[in-house]
């Protein structure tokens, strides 16, 4: 269920010139697309946004998320912990084309019908945050799983993690 405090949907245009604030928690289970990542969709996401117009008159929103998740280990298949903590510095526009000529440092979030839902935009954030494979620390795995992966793991990091920011290169092209 969503918090009380958070709106379902919003208008960043009005919330922006506001100043609103919105913090609260959103149940994992409510991201459909981030629990195909996860082992297990227990818990919450909590949500803190500050909503402003910056000096170029940009509807703009700046906080973070955070979520403790459980990711698949690599290694033993077994859920491994991880923290998500991740600084949101979103733009809100029109289109695609005004996506593009945002500043580097601003992550393009699409208005449609001047209004953004919340659980869209949010989930597309946790999953840019989740890394691309998840592995116990070594202390936490499976001993065996260890012992086999051990002589693998390393060529296998440089070869196969694609840059993150590739794939967010990627996404936001789309
Ligand atoms: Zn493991």
């Amino acid at each position: 269920m969503l918090n009380d405090t958070l709106p379902r949907y919003f208008d960043p245009r009005k919330y922006a010139s506001n100043e609103v604030s919105l913090t609260g928690t959103i149940a994992l289970s409510e991201f459909k697309e981030l629990a195909v990542l996860l082992a297990s969709n227990k818990g919450d996401v909590i949500v803190s946004l500050n909503f402003k117009v910056d000096e170029d008159r940009r509807y703009i929103a700046n906080g973070n998320i955070k979520a403790q998740v459980e990711m698949v280990c690599q290694r033993c298949m077994k859920p491994a912990p991880y923290s998500i903590d991740t600084e949101l510095s979103l733009a809100f526009v029109y289109d695609e084309e005004h996506a593009k000529s945002l500043p580097a440092e601003y992550d393009p979030v699409i208005m449609t019908d001047g209004e953004v839902i919340l659980a869209e935009m949010l989930e597309e954030e946790l999953i840019l945050a989740l890394p691309v494979v998840a592995y116990h620390e070594e202390s936490g795995c499976n001993p065996i799983a260890l012992k086999y992966a051990s002589s693998t793991d390393e060529a296998a990091d440089d070869e196969q993690k694609p840059n993150p920011f590739s794939i967010l290169a990627e996404l936001k092209a789309k």
